[in-house]
């Protein structure tokens, strides 16, 4: 066995159908009275009726959360919560209220009470990405971890085939590369494993009957081993283009990473032939790129970089951003070999 490090950065979590309903007494734990609720414009109802929920407290919403966080969007959220003289965050909905959130508690040196509805996993790691111009940029710091997380599968009902299906893909993206992260340990190994079987089984039958609350659970669950993946151990190259191409392009999140997993697990065959065995495995498939290109497929997620707003003249500009700033990776991260990369995701090619 290698030798290893583990330093787990780790919140209460709270886990079942029904459990979002604890909202009160969870917030009440923390000792806040005045929390804001964060959300995206569509969640806003429902972060609406969770504030009114709660008794003898002086909730706030702001819906105004944007995919990729623009830093347009932390400076208006900042401002609400410094009116509000808020105490405590309640980060409700996906990756871009949760990560928002992030920008607002590390500011005013308060507590993040995290109820996810996406598979993203934000709200287990420390840290947050925002866009400055074009560019996206992270911020790491264990203080805005969310001390609690409510995973409540009923909240994940309501989520669309077309958002369920890439966003599990997201979590899978983030086991893959935690299974040949730099720092990779046995823990997170089992945890990565464990969080693809759990999604590889679940998500068609989540994109197929939206409704069925224990494949709901079972993608939730995870969507949680993966988040504690991501924010544990390093991302590599998947990461790093997913993160170009959202930042820079404006593409959806999840959809990019849908379509960039099969073909960065194909760039990486040679370079981790335990870890692809691993997932291969876990995917019950032969290869690893094609077996999660197959998963793909079945859940009727994207696979070209073309059909969700890529600019093919774009492709050269991203390979660059990539290998300009490469994050650490098993192979060596060039400028002609991730450009291939693209051309493969661009045209949504089954990895050979
Ligand atoms: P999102 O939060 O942008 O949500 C996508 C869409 O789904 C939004 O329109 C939202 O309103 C809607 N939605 C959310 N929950 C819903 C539900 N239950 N039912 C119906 N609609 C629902 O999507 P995301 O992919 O979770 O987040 C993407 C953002 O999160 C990006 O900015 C990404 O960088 C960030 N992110 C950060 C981390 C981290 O660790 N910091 C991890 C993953 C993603």
């Amino acid at each position: 066995m290698k030798d290893f490090l583990f330093d787990q950065p780790a919140a209460r979590i709270v886990f079942g159908v029904g459990v979002s309903q604890r909202l009160g007494e969870e917030v009440q734990r923390l000792g806040a009275r005045r929390p804001i609720f964060i959300a995206t414009p569509g969640r806003r109802k429902y972060a609406d009726e969770a504030a009114r929920s709660l008794l003898n407290m002086t909730p706030a919403l702001h819906a105004e959360a944007v995919m990729h966080v623009p830093i347009e969007t932390v400076r208006a959220a900042r401002e609400a919560a410094k009116r509000h003289d808020a105490d405590c965050c309640i980060a409700f909905g996906g990756g871009s209220a949760i990560d928002l959130s992030k920008a607002v508690a590390l500011d005013r040196g308060i507590s993040i009470l995290a109820v996810p509805t996406t598979y993203g996993g934000s709200e287990v790691t420390p840290f947050y990405g925002y866009t400055e111009g074009g560019i996206k940029k992270g911020v790491r710091d264990r203080k805005m971890l969310p001390k609690t997380v409510l995973y409540d599968p009923a909240l994940t009902v309501s989520l669309p085939p077309s958002i369920s299906g890439p966003s599990g893909m997201n979590a899978i993206a983030h086991c893959v590369e935690g299974l040949y992260a730099k720092n990779a340990n046995p823990i997170m190994t089992l945890l990565a494993t464990e969080g693809i079987r759990a999604l590889a089984r679940s998500l068609p039958v989540v994109v197929r009957e939206p409704a069925n609350l224990d494949a709901r659970s079972d993608a939730l669950y995870g969507a949680w081993l993966a988040g504690a993946v991501l924010g544990t151990v390093g991302m590599a190259v998947h990461h790093n283009i997913s993160h170009v191409l959202g930042g820079t392009f404006n593409l959806p999140h999840a959809n990019v990473h849908t379509i960039v997993l099969p073909h960065a697990a194909a760039f990486n065959r040679e370079a981790t032939p335990e870890a692809m065995h691993t997932i291969a495995e876990a995917l019950g498939a032969q290869d690893a790129a094609q077996g999660i290109y197959d998963l793909v497929v079945r859940i009727g997620a994207p696979t070209a970089l073309k059909d969700i707003g890529m600019p093919y003249e774009g492709l050269d500009r991203a390979a660059k951003l990539v290998a300009e700033n490469p994050y650490y990776n098993p192979r060596p991260v060039e400028y002609d070999s991730v450009r291939q990369l693209l051309e493969n995701a661009y045209h949504g090619k089954r990895p050979s």
